[in-house]
């Protein structure tokens, strides 16, 4: 699994790093990013209800 943060959708609302500071983290920008696209197994589920609860959409699965 690997995924990326859409910067044009990201509202900085903080719930992808919240759930899940191994996997998103701030960029410059105050927007969140994914700090290693490729996600590790064990946190697949995790970053999977970060995905779903993103209020933009803005995490994707590539
Ligand atoms: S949950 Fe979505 S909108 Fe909120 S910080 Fe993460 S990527 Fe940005």
């Amino acid at each position: 699994m690997k995924v990326v943060v859409d910067q044009d959708l990201c509202i900085s609302c903080g719930v992808c790093i919240s759930l899940c500071e191994e996997v998103f983290s701030w960029n410059d920008d105050d927007k969140a990013e994914a700090i290693d696209e490729e996600v590790p197994a064990e946190l697949e589920e995790v970053v999977q209800e970060a995905i779903d609860s993103c209020p933009t959409e803005a995490i994707k699965e590539v």
